[in-house]
């Protein structure tokens, strides 16, 4: 699981224009507000990041109105993620130093969004272990990743705010899954109707390759649909290569889905030389959706063009070392109570 709550380091605390009981803090490379004079620059606090839900204990009765959920808000101005504690909210016995996970002492557990009829499907059983699962870790925790790659070229994805699909063929044998589980074919499900409407078994077969296509199944039902999209589909943002158990750089990622003449995720950047500035980083993904002009794109994805695999993000079970990341943009977050 995920390190939702940890011990962490006051960076630094900021006054807010016209606020005298409140300031801002930085932790990792997220912004809080906090009670003035509550801590000091270099206090170790427990920190919560968005998206926590905390237990149904009396000292965080404070949440209920919120159904217990950290979300990004704004105060006096003031984008607001995460949370923070004394460390006094700690077990007796818990061990204290910087970066300590302390999400399951407190109880904590990440929210997931419910999932909708048209996506559940019938389970045909876990997910392969021949595929990553996909996933991306927030920069916000990255600053040492941000640090080693600066400059580094990469390339950025819109986000999308779909569910995670994954459609394969190995051996001969065509697989379709959701986000943690493969399905049977049905006639309902959503993964399998994208399946068949963009003829993504046959695409395949042509490669005459074990591999796997990842994207995100986007529109009609999923996700509340903040696209406005009519019917569902699917757009990629992953080849992999299962006998080389490795993804394909950019450039035969791109090869491969105008070949097979299937859609992937909108291209937001080329070129970008990659920045180890988390805000700046933040203000890049605070844009409006290159699918629906109106609207806010929930974010970035930040790639290199060669893919690469570090030990400072595997040591820490994120995407299996990839080096890939996202960056949500804050007034999605904020529109959508998340
Ligand atoms: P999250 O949705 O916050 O759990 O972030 C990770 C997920 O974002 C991945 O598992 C994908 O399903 C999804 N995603 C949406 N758009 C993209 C994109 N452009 N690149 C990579 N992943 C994406
Ligand atoms: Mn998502």
């Amino acid at each position: 699981m995920r390190k939702l709550a940890s011990v962490q380091k006051i960076k630094a605390l900021h006054a807010i224009e016209g606020a005298d009981a409140i300031e801002r803090a930085s932790v990792l490379g997220w912004q809080l507000v906090v009670k003035k004079g509550e801590y000091k620059v270099g206090d170790l606090v427990v920190y919560c990041q968005i998206d926590s839900l905390l237990p149904d204990k009396p000292e965080f009765d404070f949440l209920k109105p919120r159904g217990m959920r950290i979300r990004t808000i704004r105060l006096r101005g003031q984008i607001s993620q995460g949370i923070c504690f004394s460390l006094s909210i700690l077990p007796e016995d818990f061990e204290i130093y910087e970066d300590a996970d302390c999400t399951e002492v407190l109880g904590i557990i990440k929210y997931e969004p419910p999932i909708p009829a048209c996506l559940s499907g019938i389970v045909k059983g876990k997910f392969p272990s021949f595929i990553p699962k996909t996933d991306e870790t927030r920069v916000q925790v990255l600053q040492k990743v941000l640090d080693k790659y600066k400059g580094e070229k990469c390339y950025v994805t819109e986000k999308l705010d779909g569910s995670s699909a994954t459609y394969y063929l190995k051996d001969g044998a065509f697989g379709v899954c959701s986000r943690n589980l493969e399905l049977l074919e049905d006639t309902e499900n959503s993964f399998w109707k994208v399946a068949r409407q963009l003829d993504i078994e046959n695409k395949l077969r042509v490669l005459n390759k074990n591999i796997a296509i990842q994207g995100e199944l986007i529109g009609e039902g999923i996700q509340d649909n903040k696209l406005k999209l009519r019917g569902q589909t699917v757009k990629f943002f992953n080849a992999f290569d299962i006998d080389q158990f490795e993804y394909l750089n950019y450039a035969d990622f791109i090869a491969l889905f105008k070949e097979s003449d299937l859609p992937i995720v909108p291209i937001v950047a080329l070129d970008y030389a990659l920045e180890n500035d988390i805000d700046a980083i933040i203000k890049k993904a605070t844009i409006k959706s290159l699918i629906l002009k109106d609207v806010w794109a929930e974010g970035i994805v930040i790639r290199p063009y060669r893919e690469k695999i570090d030990l400072l993000l595997s040591n820490e079970n994120f995407n299996n070392g990839r080096v890939t990341f996202k960056a949500i943009n804050p007034e999605f977050l904020l529109k959508y109570g998340e």
